[in-house]
């Protein structure tokens, strides 16, 4: 089956969570399923190639358009080290305030209610290295903003946004613009 179909028979509908009003996509178990989690692992890393502006990009052949990986935590962890190791790149991790010890960049972006931060340490990145962005939802999109702004405040080139699932409804297709983003499953 379609990979699409495949998420959506796995993933588990969670009503009034975190709030109620909220249905929250559980991924865990998409995750913890052996052949689910293989083809969205392969599906990301190669996510880039399948872009048409790619070849504006530069890749030649045996490039997958990325040079490094970059998971935003928690949930995006576990989805770009898995992607880094399928397309035999490194991982970087943005993180939530307080965690990351070296030289690093800050964003602070709204959430619902009140703000959250995400770090960067500033080295992780190279001038000019092109940044895969994962996470496991795209919902308003103010998550993979800040993040992406992250990866250009320390130099790199946001080549993509991958995530597993897109809430259209939430408009962070929109938000992320002019980002390429690539979506397996939109709900
Ligand atoms: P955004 O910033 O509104 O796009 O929210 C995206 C962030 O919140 C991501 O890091 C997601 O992991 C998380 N998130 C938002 N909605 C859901 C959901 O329905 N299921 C799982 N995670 C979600």
């Amino acid at each position: 089956p379609p990979i699409d179909e495949v998420i959506a028979a796995i993933a588990v509908d969670i009503p009034d969570f975190p709030e109620p009003g909220v249905v929250f996509r559980d991924l865990t178990p998409v995750f913890a399923d052996a052949g689910a989690f293989r083809r969205v692992v392969e599906a990301i890393a190669g996510s880039v190639l399948e872009d048409p502006r790619v070849g504006a990009l530069g890749a030649g052949p045996g490039d997958r358009g990325f040079d490094v990986v970059a998971g935003v935590e928690a949930r995006g962890f576990l989805l770009a080290s898995a992607v880094a190791l399928a397309a035999g790149t490194g991982v970087v991790p943005v993180r939530k305030a307080g965690k990351l010890p070296r030289a690093r960049v800050s964003a602070d972006y709204a959430l619902e209610y009140g703000t959250a931060t995400l770090e960067l340490h500033t080295d992780s990145v190279a001038p000019g290295q092109r940044v895969l962005l994962v996470d496991d939802v795209l919902a308003t999109g103010g998550t993979l903003e800040a993040a992406a702004g992250l990866v250009e405040q320390v130099g790199g080139i946001v080549t993509a946004i991958s995530v597993v699932v897109e809430l259209p409804a939430l408009g962070g297709r929109e938000r992320l613009r002019p980002h390429t983003v690539h979506t397996l499953w939109t709900t």
